[in-house]
């Protein structure tokens, strides 16, 4: 048989887009532990968690046994906006590296947020219009959340209250400014406008906040204010059920041309895109239909995979969110300020922890400049200019295809392109100055975050 031309880019016709999300949990033996109550240390109820979130979205939350869900009708046709997004085939990185391992990436950072993140922001700004909410709150770190909340809530006529982390604020006014275009309120955090924020700003004068105490603020005005609710943009269950279009869309474009995939690579922060981009692929798995290498990708600065404890912990630093059992370095853990700002979170999704756990992928972790190497080879083969966050990820996926070079293995790589680097311009100045630093947290560091974990008997 004459063996099929595969071009550039594999797009699918918007007829072939997956018309269901996919809910691994529901073919997982060993489920993700329970979020819990911080004060009661029990399971979360619905009625409790409907106080922070929105109703149908914990429904999703709590489901481990539905494979398939709808995606309804009105969250499809924004998808049609900017996706299918396209499989490319990196012909042109393949070259420059001269390896026999083929790669492909899928490429999220078509649309103006410039990340995957858009593709849960719409669904949950979809489920608080339909339950009749004035607005949702949020946090944003490095600002792609925000941006991607932002976007979606202006399309569905919805308030939105941004609190992002002061530092970020201050030092990416071009995202604050695109967030204020699409009408969210952009609040820097810690501020004065909650009682976490006060109290944080008595204890820490001149602080330069941080996601956790940002997360806390959020939730603090979500729960008070009437007619508004709390939005997540990773780590939760709901949010890797939205990010499973990612994979079910690369999958779908595979399939079209036999490709089969040795290897499935993607950065983790809370672990969205690459619970998203693998869902499919670790369905398959768990189904003993299929195997794959699936690899997650963190920063050494903040290795939650790699270094962290498999444990219940609080998902901000207020803790007055639910707990979670998850690979975590502890919720008192203050990352160096590197600059994939998307991958700063200190904990991890439980879905995916439990995953790795059980061994069914395997984590890795690069320093800052090593990323930001490999972002610059990629950028200079590949034409786009790829966020740090991402980078994490095409510096793994050379690593596979440089070892392939040396055992003349002719694997099929995959890896997540989550987004663009263009708000990110301040980092790799430092990477051409030659002024960037790789910081690695000693065993004594990270231990000061697990003395701190909440002691819990599950
Ligand atoms: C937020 C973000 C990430 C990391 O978040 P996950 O939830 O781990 O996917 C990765 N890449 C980009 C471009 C991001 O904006």
């Amino acid at each position: 048989m004459k063996e099929q031309v595969i071009p550039y880019k594999i797009y699918l016709e918007e007829s072939e887009m997956p018309k269901q999300w996919y809910n691994v949990r529901a073919d997982m033996t060993n489920k993700p532990a329970p979020l819990l109550n911080p004060e009661t240390l029990q399971p979360l109820t619905k009625a409790e968690l409907s106080q922070i979130f929105c109703d149908e979205l914990v429904e999703q939350e709590l489901d481990d046994t539905t494979a398939y869900i709808d995606i309804p009708k009105e969250i499809h046709d924004f998808y049609k906006m900017y996706r299918p997004s396209p499989l490319v085939r990196a012909y042109c990185l393949e070259e420059k590296l001269q390896t026999p391992a083929k790669i492909y990436y899928k490429f999220e950072g078509n649309n103006t947020s410039g990340s995957h993140k858009l593709n849960s922001a719409i669904a949950q700004a979809y489920y608080a219009k339909k339950q009749g909410l004035k607005g949702v709150t949020t946090e944003t770190g490095a600002g792609q959340w925000g941006t991607a909340l932002s976007m979606a809530c202006a399309y569905l006529n919805l308030d939105c209250k941004v609190f992002m982390v002061k530092n970020s604020y201050e030092l990416k006014p071009f995202r604050r400014e695109v967030m204020r275009t699409y009408g969210a309120n952009v609040t820097a955090s810690p501020s004065e406008t909650t009682k976490v924020g006060r109290d944080m700003l008595e204890r820490f004068p001149g602080t330069g906040g941080s996601l956790g105490c940002a997360i806390s603020e959020a939730v603090e005005v979500a729960t008070q204010t009437e007619g508004y609710r709390y939005v997540l943009g990773s780590v939760l269950n709901q949010v890797m059920l939205h990010q499973s279009i990612i994979g079910l869309e690369a999958k779908a474009a595979a399939d079209k041309y036999g490709i089969k995939f040795d290897t499935v690579i993607g950065c983790a922060g809370g672990g969205s895109n690459l619970g998203g981009l693998i869902a499919p692929f670790m369905g398959e798995k768990l189904r003993g239909e299929a195997d794959y290498d699936i690899v997650a990708v963190e920063p050494a600065s903040c290795p939650s995979f790699t270094r962290g404890k498999f444990a219940y912990d609080f998902c901000d630093t207020g803790m007055i969110c639910p707990l979670a059992k998850m690979y975590t370095l502890g919720s008192s853990f203050m990352p160096s300020s590197h600059h994939a700002g998307g991958l700063r979170f200190h904990g991890m999704s439980p879905t995916l922890s439990q995953l790795y756990d059980d061994g069914f992928m395997r984590a890795k972790s690069y320093v800052q400049s090593e990323i930001f190497e490999a972002a610059v080879e990629f950028a200079k083969v590949e034409g786009i200019l790829p966020a740090p966050e991402s980078s994490h990820a095409i510096k793994a996926a050379i690593d596979e295809a440089l070892r392939c070079r040396e055992t003349g293995e002719e694997k099929n790589i995959l890896f997540g392109l989550t987004g663009t680097g263009y708000f990110d311009l301040m980092g790799y100045e430092q990477y051409n100055n030659g002024t960037i630093t790789d910081y690695v947290p000693t065993d004594e560091e990270l231990q000061k975050g697990f003395d701190r974990l909440p002691k819990v008997n599950r």
